[in-house]
């Protein structure tokens, strides 16, 4: 899911998209906690390096955490920098990419590091605008660079994170509707906190992927039961996916 701004609430936001402060802070430590003791011990997640995690979120742009990983390491074991990457061939690169799929992704990410080596001396920008001028880095994968590689307060909001948010604060709304994107991103802005942004997006993206799953979300385990309004979830409840 991309967006083309991210926009903040307005005076014509309905209230179910401009959840209180109390609200706010109960649906952050409710995720924070949940998150400690059952999010994923992921490769990416213990690394602040840009470049490896740019190289995370455009593997994951399009296939599961467990195809991934493997690839990951096989991929950074390879081309450990932007330099590296850079100074590969194209069909090499491609072919290290494989059997992953969606093969503009290597073609884009190895664009993307030779123009930051030509112009960046080799280190990737951290500005959303900048992030967003490359080729394959949309609103979501500059998000996830900004929040896991330089600890800026930036949202995301992909297929996961639009499901839990439109679910908890809004219960049986219209995913159709054309406002949708922008008061997704303005929502999950709002939320942010101040500290700890890091665990804040990647717990949204976990609780998404593991407990409330497009179909039969597991709500009686769910941290956000009490506050959730599509709780206790009825499928009929919703539009679309
Ligand atoms: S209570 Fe159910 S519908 Fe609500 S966020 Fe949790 S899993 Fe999703």
């Amino acid at each position: 899911m991309r967006s083309s701004s991210r926009a903040r609430a307005s005076k014509d936001t309905p209230p179910e998209w401009s959840p209180p402060p109390a609200l706010r802070r109960r649906f952050r430590r409710r995720l924070l906690g949940w998150y400690r003791r059952n999010g994923r011990d992921l490769p990416w997640r213990r690394t602040r390096d840009p470049y490896h995690i740019l190289v995370s979120e455009m593997m994951l742009q399009q296939t599961q955490v467990d195809r991934v990983l493997p690839k990951y390491e096989e991929w950074l074991r390879k081309y450990p920098s932007l330099e590296a990457l850079a100074a590969a061939r194209a069909g090499e690169v491609a072919r290290t990419w494989r059997p992953l799929g969606y093969n503009a992704r290597p073609r884009r990410l190895h664009a993307i590091a030779r123009e930051v080596v030509a112009r960046y001396d080799g280190r990737l920008p951290s500005d959303e605008d900048t992030l967003r001028s490359f080729k394959g880095i949309g609103a979501y994968t500059a998000g996830a660079v900004q929040s896991f590689a330089f600890g800026r307060r930036a949202p995301i909001v992909d297929t996961n994170v639009a499901r839990v948010l439109v679910r908890v604060f809004v219960g049986r709304g219209n995913r159709n509707e054309t406002s949708l994107e922008k008061r997704l991103w303005s929502l999950s802005e709002t939320l942010l906190p101040r500290r700890d942004v890091f665990d804040f997006n990647q717990a949204l993206m976990d609780l998404g992927a593991m407990v409330c799953v497009a179909r039969r979300p597991r709500c009686p385990i769910c941290p956000m039961s009490p506050i959730c309004r599509a709780y206790p979830f009825n499928p009929d409840q919703e539009e679309t996916e």
